[in-house]
């Protein structure tokens, strides 16, 4: 049989070395043919190596002059020799990691990239008619209005060519994320127009229960501690604050055509229930799993097949209890600034992401505190309603309103 072809974009992160995992158990249905990374060259070279793949990119354009970068650059014409393959490519800089996506021989294209950065590369992968497996949440967040449309279009000529194995409920756009899986396949094989209610699961957080006076002077070490999910920097701080589950709230409006008023958010301490859809007969229909982001990133390339997963299966005969409660809102603002942010659409929740972007990097770098990156979203949120909130039209739009924001939360973080 032939083997899907896939391109990883961001490679040596947390996605990016699960799905490589993946890859090693399947290694007679998954060929890697392309890797991107930021600016872990060393490790790049090595995965490259492992894989036999020919064709790199490194994000960071201030590496082009690096030694390992020529290393890398004679590693893939070497082993394109050895193997026969007609080409090779090691690109620098951000141009060269969108370049990989678009790669001929790709199939299937995995965004991992952290941050709005990943707009574009998914946005190139779709426009090349190939399937994307979204790990980039914000590609939704920032540019679902204009993702969506093209992954329906992609969907339907893949079809018509005989090359969609199956109808998914969001076109030729496979989610990797918990939540998303989840419903995702609670969607498979029914109507939507017969669902009342996605139920997004949270684990809470860290903080879960906290009041706000109880957070004033959280740490960077005490927000990265996840109690459930092992994840990159970025996304465990988000997690901490509930700004994942706010973004999450609209990738799902995006992914699913999802009105915010059928999507509800709800407390699961345990992360056992990975998601939940309800439907108008009342039915409910739930996604339970073990917390091992492998399973989902694997049902991502395996769809519409399932394939052995080496990970240990949930007992329910020592899983105890399992807990729902209501989302703190008041506490954990990012939750709802998240919601009014969907809720207006447009180039709002642009600003929302990109200024959490600023305020969670500051707040790393301990510049500002925990509390704070609430009031730096809200702030910059605030000043473009004022501005004028737009319809979302391009991408190169959408790149002007991400540096405004950007811009603006650095100021208030350095205020
Ligand atoms: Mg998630």
């Amino acid at each position: 049989m032939t083997k899907r072809r896939i391109v990883v974009l961001g490679s040596t992160g947390s996605i990016g070395t699960q799905t490589l995992d993946v890859v090693r158990q399947h290694g007679d249905q998954l060929e890697i043919v392309g890797l991107a990374v930021h600016g872990r060259v060393d490790e790049l070279l090595s995965q490259a190596r492992e894989f036999g793949v020919c064709h790199l990119a490194v994000g960071d354009p201030t590496l082009a002059d690096d030694p390992r970068c020529d290393e890398g650059r004679t590693l893939v014409r070497e082993m394109a020799t050895a193997s026969g393959a007609d080409d090779a490519s090691f690109g620098v800089g951000p141009e060269a990691v969108a370049a990989l996506a678009t790669l001929p021989e790709a199939d299937v294209v995995v965004n991992a990239l952290v941050g709005a950065a990943g707009l574009r590369a998914s946005y190139d992968t779709l426009a090349a008619g190939k399937v994307l497996a979204l790990a980039n949440k914000e590609s939704l967040v920032v540019g679902g209005d204009l993702i969506m449309p093209l992954a329906a279009r992609v969907d339907a000529e893949r079809r018509a060519a005989g090359l969609a194995p199956a109808t998914g409920p969001a076109g030729a756009l496979m989610p990797i994320d918990s939540e998303h899986g989840a419903i995702y396949q609670c969607l498979l094989g029914e109507n939507v127009r017969e669902v009342s209610k996605l139920w997004v699961t949270a684990s809470g957080g860290p903080f879960r229960g906290r009041t706000r006076d109880e957070l004033v002077g959280i740490t960077p070490a005490q927000a990265l501690a996840h109690p459930t999910w092992n994840m990159g920097a970025k996304i465990s701080i988000d997690s901490s604050t509930l700004m994942n589950k706010g973004l999450e709230v609209i990738e799902a409006h995006h992914l699913f055509a999802m009105d915010y008023d059928k999507i509800e958010v709800v407390v699961q301490p345990q992360s056992a229930i990975h998601s939940m859809v309800e439907f108008t007969d009342g039915s409910v229909k739930a996604h339970l799993g073990t917390t091992d982001m492998r399973i989902p990133i694997q049902f991502a390339l395996s769809y519409p097949d399932r394939w052995e997963a080496p990970v240990a299966p949930l007992d329910f005969r020592t899983l105890g209890t399992l807990e729902f409660a209501a989302p703190d809102t008041d506490t954990f603002r990012c939750l709802a600034l998240a919601r009014h942010a969907g809720s207006v659409g447009g180039t709002l929740p642009a600003v929302m992401n990109a200024a959490n972007e600023v305020a969670v990097a500051a707040f790393l770098a301990e510049q500002i505190a925990y509390l704070d990156i609430a009031a730096c979203v809200e702030a910059a949120m605030d000043a473009h309603e004022r501005e004028g909130v737009q319809v979302v039209e391009s991408l190169d739009q959408l790149e002007a309103v991400d540096r405004w924001a950007r811009a603006f939360a650095r100021s208030w973080c350095a205020a």
